[in-house]
């Protein structure tokens, strides 16, 4: 390989997604590694090609024609959750895993920390948690609370099958 005097690659910014309406739960899962990610819910394929050109978002699609159609898409074929987040890893190698709670995975909204001088905890964060240190984040759009707990630890493990080293590496069988 040739080197030549270029910027560093890790500067380059994170990619803004798009999710078609088929892809609903890869896109709550990329909100919760930190995507900005937008969810095309009963949008036209105009629309939702206007939308990812005018916010610099790309597409993540299972519709062929919506992608070649798309300035930047990635075209996804599997059905689950898991081969659409090893196909995209694919696509965007650079792609993170870990769970990280900066944008809310119902919309989208960045999180802000709960504010702890209330002795009333947010909508559905249960006592004990509120009254202990654990950090509660809170989207201040849709009020959705979020903590590590059982359902983080789902979502992490589904996140480490994809991730860990060599997952994903190699093709999947068609
Ligand atoms: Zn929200």
């Amino acid at each position: 390989m040739e080197s030549r005097d270029s910027p560093p690659v890790a500067a380059s910014p994170d990619p803004r997604w798009l999710a078609d309406e088929m892809l609903g739960r890869l896109a709550r899962y990329l909100r919760f590694l930190g995507y900005d990610t937008s969810y095309a819910q009963d949008l036209r394929d105009l629309e939702i090609l206007h939308k990812a050109r005018e916010e610099g978002r790309t597409l993540l699609t299972r519709d062929r024609q919506l992608a070649m159609r798309a300035k930047a898409s990635v075209l996804l074929r599997s059905l689950d959750l898991e081969g659409q987040l090893r196909e995209l890893r694919r696509a965007y190698p650079a792609l993170r895993g870990e769970v990280r709670f900066l944008r809310c995975s119902l919309c989208n909204a960045l999180l802000a920390s709960a504010d702890r001088s209330s002795p009333v905890p947010p909508r559905g964060v249960p006592e004990p948690l509120w009254g202990s240190s654990e950090p509660v984040y809170v989207c201040p759009s849709c009020g959705q609370a979020y903590w590590e707990g059982s359902h983080t630890r789902e979502i992490r493990a589904t996140l480490e099958r994809v991730f860990r080293p060599g997952a994903g590496a190699r093709g999947t069988p068609p």
